[in-house]
This record gives structure tokens, sequence and C-alpha cells, in this order.
């Protein structure tokens, strides 16, 4: 295992319902260094350019929508495993699949309005890091 670099995102659902210190709380209590954290509203064509790989997927247009409808907050997390420890807590996409004890088990909405993003792999969060942060801020 070595220390990975990963991207967060608190989604505009948990924004708007006031979860950014319970979601912070357990990013912290897990032992993730927070190298950047920012608020901000996503244009449309940021979103869509985000979540490119999702493009051809019918939930594509839905999802942009989505992340754009209010503010959310990206994170640059660092944590020995931190890619894959951080998809842990998140939980399984589909809330109602996710684990106990979970972000999106106790705190999502629904498939879409699942609260928080992670990278999936190295390579995703290579990408994403600096997709929301420039090489000063992490
Ligand atoms: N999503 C959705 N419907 C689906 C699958 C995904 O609305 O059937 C949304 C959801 O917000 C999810 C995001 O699209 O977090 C990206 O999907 P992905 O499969 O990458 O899930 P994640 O990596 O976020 O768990
Ligand atoms: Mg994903």
């Amino acid at each position: 295992m070595s220390v990975e670099k990963t991207l967060a995102l608190i989604k505009p659902d948990a924004v708007e319902r006031g979860l950014q210190g319970e979601i912070i709380g357990r990013i912290l209590k897990k032992g993730f260094r927070i190298l950047a954290m920012k608020q901000l509203l996503l244009t449309r064509h940021q979103a869509e350019a985000f979540y490119r790989e999702h493009e051809a997927r019918p939930f594509f247009s839905p999802l942009c929508e989505y992340m754009t409808s209010g503010p959310i907050i990206a994170f640059a997390l660092e944590k020995e495993n931190g890619i894959a420890d951080w998809r842990e807590l998140m939980g399984a996409t589909n809330p109602a699949d996710a684990a106990e004890g979970t972000i999106r088990k106790d705190l999502a909405v629904d498939i879409e309005k699942n609260s928080v993003h992670g990278s999936d792999s190295p390579e995703s969060a290579h990408r994403e890091v600096p997709f929301f942060f420039n090489r000063l801020e992490y």
C-alpha cells in the first residue's frame, strides 16, 4: 500500500441539507489529510466534462443537471490506501445497497442524489484532482 491522493466531492443534496460538517468529520476521523478544500458551483460544461465517462448512459443528462443545481465542496484528500478507503467510507453508488455505517447508507437520498463522489482508481484520481485544483493548491 502507498500514500495516495484522491478527489472527494460533497454533492449538492448534502450541501443543501447542511451535512458538510458531518461528512468532513467522518473524513478526518478515518485518518485522511485534507490537502485542499473549496466550495464551488459547477457550470453545465464543467459537469459534462467531469462525468464524460458516463456520457452515453441514460442518467448522464439528469446527473449533470443535478450536479449543477447547487454548490458542491471539492477536496483533495491524502491517506495510505486513500483511493479505496474513501470509496469504502462512501459506500455503494445506490444507497439501498450501501453497507451499514457508510456515508451513502446513512445520509444519501437516492442513487442519483448520493451525497458524495470519490475517484474510483489511480487513473481517475490523477485526472480528477487536477480537474478541481491547480498544482499549488495540493
Ligand atoms: N448515477 C445515477 N444513476 C445510476 C448510476 C449513477 O444517477 O444508475 C449517478 C450517481 O450520482 C453516481 C454518478 O452518477 O454517483 C456516477 O456514477 P458511478 O457509476 O461512477 O458511481 P460512483 O462512482 O459515484 O459510485
Ligand atoms: Mg464513479
